[in-house]
């Protein structure tokens, strides 16, 4: 029972711990990172609170070192993920009507214990599996994640806070309700923290949940689980199944409960998802909530007067980081010709420092790319770019997956500025760099915002405060995280909201009140004090 307007402790971002070497974090996270590294783990499926385990398993295994078997997950059947969808259903009463303490509760445990005994396990899973170093591991499975939480709970209580107002004699108030049925997440192998906060946004809101992590990022789901069960989340409440995406997705989109998809991922699965969903629509008992945050082939933009160490950097640290598999990476830029000699200078000199290798050794910027496929892919296209007469390969271009997926950080220089590489979302650490003339930047403008279907993030860089406003008129809505001054990537939670329009998603910007309030559905309530007895308005005389 409620006996009080209970405040949530107020939102801070989690401090990013620097990993100096020698450092006491340091030493822990390479210490569990060892240990985690040569032990077997067995990943389950999780239906009400249950460890499911099938004949059918999968490896797990480090892309910087492929042939080594970390461990090993589950994959489900039709009938688990049938279970898994029962489970979340029985577990509704329940969760959905606990008061909102108990949910927030949950959930800020959660972030403590990351904060705390968690951290080294969650950032070594996340090293070990998606192949990040450790810093890119901390600002994302520790920080990210640990941001998402907090700041969460307090957007939903101010949403809770916003009701109507109430003319005399009668009082209104909405309450926010749990969709009805369950949701749906599904979530990329790029970002630990994204995997947790898609089924814990919907779930704190009341919302049971299915979640079908990637077959690629299954060794931190599991330290996920782990969490969420010591901070106390219920069985049944979010129940995790691997395997094939189809199966589990026409299962799932097949059931009448399903309420809202919660999902991030690639551009062409998403728009399959909603095709499916319309093809189901008559039988769903609501109109499911569609949020999806997908693709991006991000921008850079440069004036002559901006400052061409400031732009190299830019691109080392935007589209080299985590070897370019964030959504945010830069992976296309328009440069004057006037600039170019000096940006040129500067990147060169700046990746020829890139090391390149495991994340075990700290020193290392660049590591493997997620898998076999992805290296093939992103191969594929580094080798057309070095036959065609219309690129050339300027940095990089080598690549090799004789232990790992690894690939050198690569600069392609477009001719034409439509060039494959400069439109098409490659994932991995290339970049293709566009030279335009300093006297069209007009043209150049209009180049960055029409090239893509994409509206992800993008960055511009000028000195002068006139180019500054033309430019982001001219790109209004060629990006839905829009840098003046500054890369495109490292969005934090509860300072930049984070979503892209047109073919890049839904934008209902994760770590905001605007994507919880998606996973509600809002009951207005009047209440009136002294009920009119006459039907006669004063009009009828
Ligand atoms: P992906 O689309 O291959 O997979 C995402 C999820 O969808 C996984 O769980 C996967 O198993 C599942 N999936 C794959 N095929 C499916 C199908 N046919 N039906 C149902 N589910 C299916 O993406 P990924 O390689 O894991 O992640 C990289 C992509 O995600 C990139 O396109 C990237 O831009 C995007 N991304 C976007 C954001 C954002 O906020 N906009 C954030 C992270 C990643």
């Amino acid at each position: 029972m409620t006996r009080g307007f209970f405040n949530v402790p107020k939102a801070v971002n989690e401090p990013v711990k620097n990993y100096a070497p020698n450092s006491p974090e340091t030493e822990e996270l390479l210490a569990t990172y060892k240990e985690m590294f040569n032990s077997n783990i067995d990943v389950p499926m999780h239906i009400n609170g249950k460890e499911i385990r099938t004949d059918n398993t999968k490896n797990i295994t480090p892309p910087h070192d492929h042939q080594h078997v970390v461990g090993q997950y589950h994959t489900a059947e039709k009938k688990h993920v049938v279970e898994a969808i029962s489970t979340a259903l029985s577990a509704r009463q329940a969760w959905s009507s606990v008061s909102w303490m108990e949910r927030a509760s949950i959930f800020l445990k959660a972030a403590e214990l990351l904060a705390g005994p968690y951290r080294a396990k969650m950032n070594a899973a996340t090293m070990i599996a998606q192949s990040k170093n450790v810093h890119q591991a901390e600002i994302d499975a520790a920080c990210e994640m640990i941001d998402f939480f907090r700041f969460n709970v307090q957007y939903m209580t101010d949403i809770f806070k916003d009701q109507p107002a109430s003319a005399p004699g009668i009082w209104n108030r909405v309450e926010y309700r749990p969709l009805e049925g369950f949701v749906y997440a599904i979530t990329p192998f790029n970002f630990t923290s994204i995997a947790a906060n898609l089924p814990a946004a919907a779930a704190l809101m009341g919302n049971v949940v299915v979640w079908k992590p990637s077959d690629h990022q299954a060794y931190s789901a599991q330290v996920i689980v782990d969490l969420f069960k010591e901070a106390g989340l219920p069985d049944g409440v979010i129940n995790v199944v691997y395997g094939d995406p189809v199966m589990i997705s026409d299962t799932v989109l097949n059931s009448p409960d399903f309420s809202g998809l919660h999902f991030t991922g690639s551009t062409f699965v998403f728009k399959e998802l909603w095709k499916k969903i319309g093809e189901n629509i008559h039988n769903y008992k609501t109109y499911p909530r569609i949020v999806g945050e997908t693709g991006g082939k991000d921008f850079i933009w440069a004036h002559n007067s901006a400052n061409p160490l400031q732009v190299a950097t830019a691109i080392t640290r935007g589209a080299f980081e985590f070897q370019g598999q964030k959504c945010s990476a830069a992976s296309r830029a328009y440069i004057p010709t006037s600039i170019w000699f000096e940006v040129q200078k500067h990147l060169k000199a700046q990746t020829s420092e890139l090391k390149m290798g495991s994340p075990e050794d700290p020193s290392n910027f660049v590591n493997a790319v997620i898998h076999e496929n992805s290296f093939d892919k992103i191969a594929k296209y580094i080798d057309a770019a070095k036959a065609d007469d219309d690129a050339e390969v300027i940095i990089g271009g080598n690549y090799d997956k004789s232990k790992g997926y690894f690939i050198e950080p690569t600069v392609i220089l477009a001719k034409t500025p439509t060039y494959a590489t400069m439109t098409t979302e490659l994932f991995g650490p290339v970049i293709t760099i566009y030279i335009y003339d300093d006297e069209k930047i007009d043209e150049s403008l209009a180049l960055v915002d029409q090239s893509t279907e994409y509206a992800l993030t993008g960055a511009i860089f000028s000195t002068d405060r006139y180019i500054v406003e033309k430019a982001s008129k001219a790109l209004e809505n060629a990006a839905g995280n829009f840098y003046i001054n500054d890369k495109p990537t490292g969005a934090v939670v509860g300072q930049q909201p984070f979503g892209g329009a047109r073919a890049s998603g839904t934008n209902d910007k994760a770590g905001s009140a605007q994507n919880l309030l998606r996973w509600t559905s809002v009951r207005l309530i009047k209440e009136t004090f002294v009920t009119p007895q006459d039907y006669k308005y004063p009009f009828l005389g």
